[in-house]
Parts: C-alpha cells; sequence; structure tokens
C-alpha cells in the first residue's frame, strides 16, 4: 500500500461529495460508509467550529483507522460499528432526529482490497472470505463450497452480469467435488479456465465479475443501498442533502431510480384514475447526470475511474 497521505483509502471525488452535502457550522451529518475518514474529515472541518458527524462502517478495521484520523475533532464526531442500512434506528438510539447531511461511499475500501487475508482480492493468495464484517455472516467460502449450482450460476449471472455465468457455475462445482475450494487465487484460476480463449485474454481479468458478484452477494450490497435510500431520507431534515459515490452500474441504476421515485411519490399505476398510494415527493434530484472524477484524479488513482456520484434534497 503506497504510504501517501491518506494510506488507508485515498477517498474518491473528494471535493465533489463534501461540495455538494452543503456543510455549515452547527450541521449534523452521517457518513453512513466512514472508512479511513477521509471524507469525514472534509465534512468536519467544513463544518467547523460545531458541526457533529456521525460515521458508521461495518468493518471494525475501518473503524479503528477512522477513530485515529478524526481524533483532532474531538467529541465533534462518534464513530459506531453498524450497517447504514440501519440509520434510521443508529440515529433514534443517539437521539438524533433528523440530519443535514447524509454520504454513502459506496464499495471496498483500498486497504479492505489491499490486505491479502480479507480475501477480496483476486490477486492475492488469501483464503475466501469478502465479508465486509469479518466477524458476521456467510464467507465467499462457504458460498463457493455450499450453494447449488442453480444458485452459483444465478449469483455470478445478476451480481456480476457475466455472460458465462452457467459455465462458471459448473466448473466450480466439479472442482468442489474433490476437495473445498479454499483461495482466492484458486478460484480464480477455475473461473479462467472455465472460459473460452477470448474470453481469457481481456483487459481485466477473467475472474473480476465472479469475484464482484460473491462480494455483492455476501454481503447484501444492494439490498442495504435499497434500505438505506428508502429509509434513510426520512431523517433529513427539508434541505438536507443525500449523496451517493457508486461504484458500478447496478449501484448507480438502484441510486438513479431510488431518487427519481422519491421525487415522484406517488407509485401508483399508470392507469389509476387518481393516487390511491398517498406518497407525496421527498426528494428533489439535484444532479440530473452524474459527476465522475476528472482526469487527473483517474490518472493519480485509477480506483476512482466508475466512480458516480449522485445527490438529491430533502423536500
Ligand atoms: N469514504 C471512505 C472510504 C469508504 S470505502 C474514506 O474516505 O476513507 C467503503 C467502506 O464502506 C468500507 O470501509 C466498508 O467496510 C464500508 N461498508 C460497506 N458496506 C457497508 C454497510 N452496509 N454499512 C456500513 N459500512 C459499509
Amino acid at each position: 500500500m503506497p504510504e501517501g497521505k491518506y494510506s488507508y483509502h485515498e477517498p474518491v471525488l473528494l471535493e465533489e461529495a463534501i461540495a455538494s452535502l452543503n456543510c455549515r457550522s452547527g450541521g449534523i451529518y452521517v457518513d453512513g460508509t466512514v472508512g479511513g475518514g477521509g471524507h469525514a474529515a472534509l465534512i468536519l472541518e467544513r463544518s467547523a467550529p460545531d458541526g457533529f458527524l456521525l460515521g458508521m462502517d461495518v468493518d471494525g478495521d475501518a473503524l479503528q483507522a477512522a477513530e485515529k484520523r478524526l481524533m483532532p475533532f474531538g467529541r465533534r464526531k462518534t464513530l459506531v460499528k453498524a450497517n447504514y442500512a440501519d440509520m434510521r434506528k443508529v440515529l433514534a438510539d443517539l437521539k438524533i432526529l433528523q440530519v443535514d447531511g447524509i454520504l454513502l461511499d459506496l464499495g471496498v475500501s483500498s486497504h479492505q482490497l489491499d490486505a491479502a487475508e480479507r480475501g477480496f482480492s483476486l490477486l492475492k493468495d488469501a483464503p475466501l472470505d469478502m465479508r465486509m464484517d469479518s466477524e458476521a455472516g456467510r464467507s465467499a467460502y462457504d458460498v463457493v463450497n455450499t450453494c447449488s449450482e442453480r444458485e452459483l450460476k444465478d449469483i455470478i449471472r445478476k451480481y456480476g452480469e457475466e455472460i458465462m455465468a452457467g459455465r462458471i457455475a459448473r466448473a466450480i462445482a466439479e472442482k468442489r467435488k474433490d476437495t473445498p475450494i479454499k483461495s482466492t487465487t484458486q478460484l480464480a484460476a477455475i473461473v479462467a479456465g472455465a472460459l473460452p480463449g477470448g474470453f481469457r485474454h481481456k483487459k481485466i481479468h477473467p475472474a473480476t465479475r465472479t469475484f464482484q458478484a460473491l462480494r455483492i452477494y455476501i454481503n447484501n450490497e444492494l439490498s442495504n443501498l435499497h434500505r438505506a435510500i428508502f429509509d434513510s431520507t426520512d431523517c433529513l431534515k427539508p434541505g438536507g442533502r443525500f449523496s451517493i459515490i457508486s461504484f458500478h452500474s447496478l449501484e448507480d441504476s438502484l441510486v438513479k431510480n431510488g431518487f427519481r421515485s422519491l421525487e415522484k411519490g406517488c407509485i401508483c399505476p399508470a392507469d389509476m384514475p387518481v393516487c390511491a398510494c398517498g406518497q407525496s415527493p421527498r426528494l428533489k434530484v439535484i444532479t440530473r447526470k452524474p459527476i465522475s472524477p476528472c482526469r487527473d484524479e483517474v490518472e493519480a488513482n485509477p480506483r476512482s475511474r466508475s466512480a458516480r456520484l449522485r445527490t438529491a434534497e430533502r423536500i
């Protein structure tokens, strides 16, 4: 890992994301994916002298790193080990009724990718794991070795958008008959071996989509995001901002469509003569098009290349 200014994780779209929150002194902000605290530190700086930040993460390593980095802000911050999908409950437990801004920076941190033992990287030999919270839930080892071939195919197709999902699932099911599949590089080799030649010589590793699919499935990433969008919106004060940085098209569509449907309000079928759902608009979309990193950022931090920022404002 490079020993830079942010050795835990280089924050992506840092200026853009924090500017989108309109931070002000006295404001209350939630960073639902605090990671190494890069975005959180700038929120605290921009809301000085008395803005408050709640930082959440499911990863104990992240909370330790954030605690260290945010130490200078003293009691202006609280860090909690929790899933951002439970934000409303976490805020209620802290007796916070409404907040001025919420940030979610989805995906994995550089620390999680770089720490081989977490099992996120297909290039580093390690036991299969991929859990964001290494103390809870099923690991990649469990999923790869116990799900049926059919389930594996569905997971890899749905969350990896992998057209070769059937072949990959069959190869996994064949290999594990002898002994369980234990390591990241073993799985990566099985996936690569299952694909026809043309698929093996692309720029990205042939197992990238399969690894992405397993990670999304294991950590319930899309259902957490869906819950966070529809549940946390009510935690915002009128005028409060909700900003989400996503890293692939499945996430970005969920954010785009989620914000849009909260902007529209009514969810009645188009042919209903009058509204029966009674849902009123709750958000106004600020970014009609998502914000992407500039060329300089992508050059300096290639992991930022697929990032998209979308912001909406509570009505
Ligand atoms: N913005 C951070 C980096 C975030 S990386 C920074 O500037 O350093 C994404 C983080 O989200 C990781 O630490 C990961 O553990 C966390 N995460 C992923 N899913 C989560 C969830 N459902 N709830 C809370 N945190 C989550």
